[in-house]
C-alpha cells in the first residue's frame, strides 16, 4: 500500500493523516499539470518548448511526491523523466515506441486520482480519489446511495446540513456534487450550489435532485445555478455513476496509430518523423504484399499510401484492404508525387478518402491526418458498440476476441473468454417492467467496465448476456475477479416499488488451449455458463477441459 504512514512515525494521529491528504492533493494538482502538457501535444506539434515545460512540471511532480511520500507518484514522475532523458537523446525527436511508453505512463498517471488502478491488485491509492458530496435531505438515502456508489468504486459523502456542506467545501473540493432541490430549505439547495461554485475557477460537476417532479422555472433555476444534471423520482445508483463518469471526464487519450505503405524508405521515414513529432504513433512497411497482416496486428486509425510501388500499386492495395469488411470505414490516404488531377481521381475512385500530393507541408499532413482519423475513430465507436450500454457489440466482442487470440498464440501468453448471464432475467421484465430491466443491464454493463482492467473487452453478447476478453489471464484468475464481481453485484439494491430490486449473474469460462479457434472456446464458455445455470445459478463455472 501506498498511503500508509511510515513505520518511523507513530501511527494514528489524525492530524498527519489529513496533513498527508492535504499534501496528496497537491501532488495530484501538480500530475494534472503534466498530464494537460502531454494532452496539449494532440493539437500541436512536439517542440523544444513544449518539450521544455513537459520536463519542467514533471520535475516539480517527482519533487512534490517525493516530498509527500507518494510512492506511485514517485515511480511515474522518474520513468517519464526517463523518457524524456530518452527523447532528448534521440535528438529532441519523439519516436513511436516513446510515444506509446510515455502515453502509458500518462495514462497510469491520470488514473492515479481518480480512479482505481488498471491492475486487479488495486496498487493505485483510493483514498486519494475525491469522493461525491450528497446533500440529501433524507441521511438515510443518503447513505444507502453511498454505499451503492462504493459497489461501484466510487467514494461518496453523504452531509447533513448547510453547514456541514460548507465546511466540506472549504476543506475539499468533490469530484461530484449530488445537490437536493430543497436541501436545508425550500430551494436552498440551488442557492447552497450556487454559493459553492461561485469563484471557482473550473466548475465542479453539478447534479440536481429533486424527489418530486419539478416546474419548468424550478430546472431554469438549477441551470443557472450551475447544474449539469437534473434527476427526479427514485435515485439509482448506476444512473448517477454514469453521469459522474461523462461530467468528470477522464480523458483518456490514445495516440492515433498510422499505417504507412511506401516502397521508399526515405520517403516513409520522413512520413513518420513528420507525425511521430505531432505524437503519432507510426509503422511503416516497404513491401505492400505484408499489408492485410499488419492492418490485424497494429490495428491502425489510418492508412498512407504510396501510388506507385513495383509489386503492387497503392490503388490495388486499397481495394485488397476494402475487400475485407472490417476494414471498410479505415481512412486511406495517398501519397505521392502523382500530380495529375484524373489519375487522382480514378485513385479516389478505388477506395482512397484523400489525396495528398508530394512535397506536403508538415502541418497539413498532421492536420489531415488528424481530421481524418479523429472522425473514423467517432464513426468505428457508433459501428461497434451497443447503444443501450456503450458496450462493444456481438460482432465486435467476437472480432476483439479473435485478435486476442492471435495475441495470445504470439506472446505464448494464456486468454479467457467468460460468458455473463443475468439469471431469472424475464422475471424482473415481468414483475418491474422493461425499463426497470435496462437499467439492470446498463447498471451490470457499468459495474463490468469499473471493475475490470482496461485491457479486457466487454461486450453485450445478447439481451441481457455479456461477454469479456481478458487476456493474458488464466481461467482461475478470471474466475477470481469474475466471482468478486458476481458477488458484489448480487448486493446492489435498486430501489422499486413494490419493494427494492436485486439481481445476481451466473457465468461461464473458458481458457484458449492448444488447437482450439475462436468458436470452441465461446463455445466452452458457454457450455460452463450452462452448467452454472444448472447448478442453481448465482455463480461462476470453469469449463473442465479434458486433458
Ligand atoms: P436464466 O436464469 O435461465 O437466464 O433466466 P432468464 O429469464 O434470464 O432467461 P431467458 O433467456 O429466458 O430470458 C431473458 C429475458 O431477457 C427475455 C427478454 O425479454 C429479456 N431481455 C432481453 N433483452 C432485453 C433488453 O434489452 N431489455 C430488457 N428489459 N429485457 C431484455
Ligand atoms: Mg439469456
Ligand atoms: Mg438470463
Amino acid at each position: 500500500m501506498i498511503d500508509q504512514i511510515p513505520a518511523m512515525t507513530e501511527p494514528e494521529d489524525p492530524s498527519r493523516d489529513r496533513l498527508k491528504q492535504h499534501f496528496a492533493k497537491r501532488v495530484i494538482h501538480q500530475a494534472r499539470q503534466v498530464l494537460e502538457v502531454w494532452q496539449r501535444l494532440q493539437q500541436e506539434e512536439w517542440g523544444a518548448p513544449v518539450m521544455a515545460e513537459l520536463v519542467e512540471t514533471n520535475l516539480g511532480l517527482l519533487r512534490y511526491a517525493e516530498r509527500f511520500e507518494q510512492d506511485v507518484h514517485i515511480q511515474l514522475a522518474r520513468a517519464i523523466g526517463q523518457c524524456l532523458e530518452a527523447v532528448e537523446a534521440n535528438r529532441g525527436r519523439l519516436s513511436s515506441p516513446l510515444i506509446t511508453e510515455l502515453n502509458q505512463l500518462m495514462q497510469r498517471l491520470s488514473r492515479t486520482g481518480l480512479r482505481h488502478g488498471d491492475q486487479y491488485e488495486q496498487t493505485f491509492l483510493p483514498p486519494l480519489r475525491k469522493p461525491v458530496y450528497l446533500a440529501l435531505q433524507d441521511q438515510d438515502r443518503a447513505q444507502r446511495l453511498a454505499q451503492q456508489l462504493e459497489f461501484f468504486g466510487l467514494s461518496a459523502q453523504p452531509l447533513a446540513s448547510a453547514s456541514a456542506f460548507r465546511a466540506a467545501m472549504a476543506e475539499r473540493h468533490p469530484a461530484a456534487i449530488l445537490m437536493e432541490v430543497d436541501f436545508a430549505g425550500p430551494g436552498q439547495g440551488l442557492l447552497l450550489a450556487s454559493e459553492a461554485q461561485e469563484g471557482l475557477e473550473q466548475k465542479l460537476p453539478l447534479l440536481f435532485f429533486s424527489h418530486e417532479d419539478v416546474d419548468t422555472p424550478t430546472r431554469l433555476a438549477a441551470v443557472r445555478a450551475g447544474g449539469q444534471e437534473f434527476f427526479t423520482g427514485a435515485l439509482d445508483a448506476s444512473s448517477l455513476i454514469e453521469r459522474i463518469e461523462v461530467l468528470t471526464n477522464v480523458v483518456q487519450y490514445e495516440p492515433y496509430r498510422v499505417l504507412i505503405v511506401d516502397d521508399s524508405r526515405a520517403q516513409a521515414t520522413h512520413t513518420e518523423r513528420v507525425l511521430n513529432s505531432a505524437g503519432i504513433v507510426t509503422r511503416t512497411l516497404i513491401e505492400p504484399i505484408q499489408a492485410m497482416a499488419e492492418l490485424a496486428e497494429f490495428q491502425p486509425d489510418l492508412i498512407i499510401l504510396d501510388m506507385y510501388m513495383p509489386d503492387c500499386s497503392g490503388t490495388e492495395l486499397a481495394k485488397v484492404i476494402r475487400h475485407n469488411d472490417r476494414y471498410v470505414s479505415v481512412p486511406i490516404i495517398y501519397l505521392s508525387a502523382e500530380d495529375d488531377l484524373d489519375k487522382q481521381l480514378d485513385a479516389m475512385s478505388e477506395g482512397g478518402d484523400d489525396f495528398l500530393t508530394k512535397p506536403i507541408k508538415p502541418r497539413h499532413l498532421i492536420a489531415t491526418v488528424r481530421n481524418r482519423a479523429a472522425r473514423a475513430r467517432n464513426l468505428k465507436a457508433r459501428m461497434v458498440r451497443d447503444s443501450l450500454t456503450g458496450l462493444f457489440n456481438h460482432t465486435h466482442t467476437l472480432q476483439l476476441l479473435e485478435d486476442a487470440r492471435f495475441r495470445a498464440r504470439r506472446d505464448g501468453q494464456p486468454l479467457t473468454f467468460a460468458m455473463i448471464d443475468i439469471d431469472h432475467f424475464k422475471k424482473v421484465n415481468d414483475t418491474y417492467g422493461h425499463p426497470m430491466g435496462d437499467r439492470v443491464i446498463k447498471s451490470l454493463a457499468l459495474f463490468l467496465k469499473q471493475r475490470l482492467r482496461k485491457t479486457d473487452h466487454i461486450g453485450r453478447y445478447g439481451g441481457e448476456e455479456f461477454a469479456v476478453v481478458l487476456p493474458d489471464t488464466d481461467a482461475v484468475t478470471a474466475a477470481k475477479v469474475l466471482d468478486e464481481i458476481r458477488r458484489r453485484f448480487a448486493e446492489i439494491r435498486y430501489p422499486a416499488q413494490p419493494q427494492d430490486l436485486s439481481c445476481t449473474f451466473s457465468c461461464g469460462i473458458a481458457e484458449l488451449h492448444d488447437g482450439m479457434d475462436c468458436n470452441s472456446l465461446s463455445k466452452q464458455a458457454d457450455e460452463a455458463l450452462y452448467v452454472a445455470k444448472r447448478g442453481g445459478r448465482n455463480r461462476v463455472e470453469i469449463h473442465l477441459t479434458e486433458a
